[in-house]
């Protein structure tokens, strides 16, 4: 397996996918030691398991991509990694991202751009999605078992439906976030990419555990209310052989006219197997979906500029050359070209890459007092709709906006999922929509866009964001071999939402489609 991934690391450099990778001879030898002081059969014993760069590691640097963290070396690893190295698994190196988990294709890097593995373009190659292109590539070629990325509207499944990998991203608070650089904590979840959905849950199955070191890590108590739901109305679902007849949702408002054509006919074609596999399908009503996406862009980068004040220069990683210097007495004439001189403003200036300032520049703007009441406030109405909205097309309820004790547990089941005229069952289990609404742009053509075109590309991602749900992407095959691009491009991602805490049920849907 060490061998095998480090063929494919050499024959892959050219893609980029890793900012720090672990030498041969440390890989071989840590291979030997699981070997050697662990009973062999572990799911993740000696597994090779690539890490984003926004996730702490105690052994490699931790850069999130930024010029800014350039040489920072955390002085622990985070939970999630711990807990990787104490099931056997062999961190393999770091991968490239957007900086700071911010952009839609890896191109905003301060290593440079990663380059998709699966070139349909010819000559340019195409983007690898983003933010977690590295460690979607670095699995898609195996150069690992498997990786971990970050996803806070889309950044583990956008990259898996560009890559032909399986994305997964859990429920918000499923696993832990103590060690991963923040960029908008209410969002931001750690998540799984594999090349088969078995290899995910093995993953999955040993990061999900409540961690007290994060205040958001759900607690036992939530963790036995969710299996209490999930076992009750999905009793027997969990059993890959003998899925249940599964109600299948289909969002209305996810088929947009600009829909790429072979997403389009894919997404059909989906449905169909679905359908033939026992499934019930159901139109059903998201309206909010586009104003989720207005609403995304508003409190993703305001809690970003929060997140991001501490790189200063003092605290963190680089610092621009030169005193600091100090301002005349207040109201002197030349006093605004030394304030814009002052240590931390040249180290910030400097260090971040242009997307991360435009994020803290409309951030700021979204809670400034004047904008407050139009933006910032409005967008976290919005979230609290599209939440709802969902809670409404679901068969079961949301178990976090259930009572505690088990009486109104029961009771939150009963009244769950309902249709508006108040018809018991007539929700639906899951969801089932593309990742992206379009295959993955050649790279070169990404310099002409504007960066909403790259905002609108997260339409399909960010609404389960918003509310924590379960989502995978999982790769089907291109069923439009009528069009150059359908012919071109092999695979397209398909997503599976889930109400919050249906995790193995999206899991389920997804193995039946792969
Ligand atoms: N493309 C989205 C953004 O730039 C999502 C990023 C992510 O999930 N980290 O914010």
């Amino acid at each position: 397996h060490v061998q095998r991934c480090l063929a494919n690391a050499q024959a892959h450099h050219g893609l980029n996918a890793f900012i720090s990778l672990a030498d041969r001879s440390f890989l071989e030898a840590a291979a030997q030691k699981v070997d050697s002081i662990r009973e062999p059969g572990g799911p993740l014993n000696g597994k090779l398991i690539a890490v984003k760069d926004n996730i702490c590691t105690s052994d490699f640097p931790t850069t999130a991509a930024s010029y800014i963290l350039k040489n920072f070396n955390s002085s622990y690893d985070a939970t999630v990694v711990r807990r990787l190295r104490e099931s056997g698994a062999i961190i393999t190196g770091k991968t490239n991202l957007d900086e700071f988990g911010m952009g839609s294709h890896s191109t905003f890097s301060h290593f440079g751009s990663v380059k998709n593995p699966h070139n349909h373009h010819a000559q340019q190659p195409p983007s690898a999605g983003g933010s977690s292109g590295g460690s979607a590539v670095a699995v898609a070629t195996s150069q690992c078992w498997a990786s971990l990325g970050t996803d806070t509207g889309g950044s583990v499944r956008l990259p898996a439906a560009y890559t032909g990998t399986i994305g997964f991203k859990p429920s918000y608070g499923l696993l832990s976030r103590h060690g991963v650089l923040a960029y908008a904590n209410s969002l931001d979840t750690v998540g799984i990419l594999a090349r088969t959905v078995s290899t995910t849950r093995s993953v999955f199955a040993a990061l999900n555990a409540h961690d007290p070191k994060d205040p958001t890590s759900l607690p036992p108590s939530t963790r036995s209310r969710i299996a209490a739901t999930t076992t009750t109305t999905a009793s027997s679902s969990s059993s890959a052989q003998s899925p249940r007849s599964l109600r299948i949702g289909i969002p209305t408002h996810y088929n947009p006219t600009e829909l790429s054509p072979s997403i389009r006919t894919t997404w059909h074609a989906t449905l169909a197997r679905l359908h033939a596999l026992g499934h019930t399908l159901h139109a059903v009503s998201l309206p909010s979906t586009p104003a989720a996406l207005a609403a995304y862009y508003v409190l993703a980068p305001a809690e970003a500029s929060s997140n991001l004040a501490k790189y200063d220069g003092v605290r963190y990683g680089t610092r621009a050359a030169g005193p600091d210097a100090r301002g005349g007495a207040p109201g002197a004439e030349g006093q605004r070209g030394a304030e814009a001189e002052v240590l931390y403003a040249r180290t910030r200036g400097e260090g971040f890459g242009p997307e991360v300032k435009r994020r803290i520049v409309l951030g700021a703007y979204g809670l400034s007092k004047g904008a407050r009441g139009n933006y910032f406030l409005q967008a976290q109405r919005v979230r609290r709709r599209v939440q709802e909205e969902f809670d409404t097309v679901f068969r079961v309820g949301n178990p976090l906006r259930m009572g505690v004790g088990p009486g109104e547990l029961h009771g939150g089941l009963q009244t769950a999922g309902q249709g508006k005229d108040g018809r018991e069952g007539e929700g639906v289990d899951v969801l089932v929509c593309p990742t992206a609404p379009g295959l993955p742009p050649a790279l070169d053509t990404l310099r002409e866009r504007n960066p909403v075109d790259a905002y609108t590309n997260d339409v399909f991602t960010v609404p389960a964001s918003l509310v924590g749900l379960p989502a995978v992407s999982v790769p089907v095959p291109n069923a439009d071999n009528s069009s150059a691009e359908g012919e071109a491009f092999p695979f397209v991602g398909m997503q599976i939402i889930g109400q919050f805490g249906s995790d193995d049920l999206v899991l389920d849907v997804a193995q039946a489609l792969e």
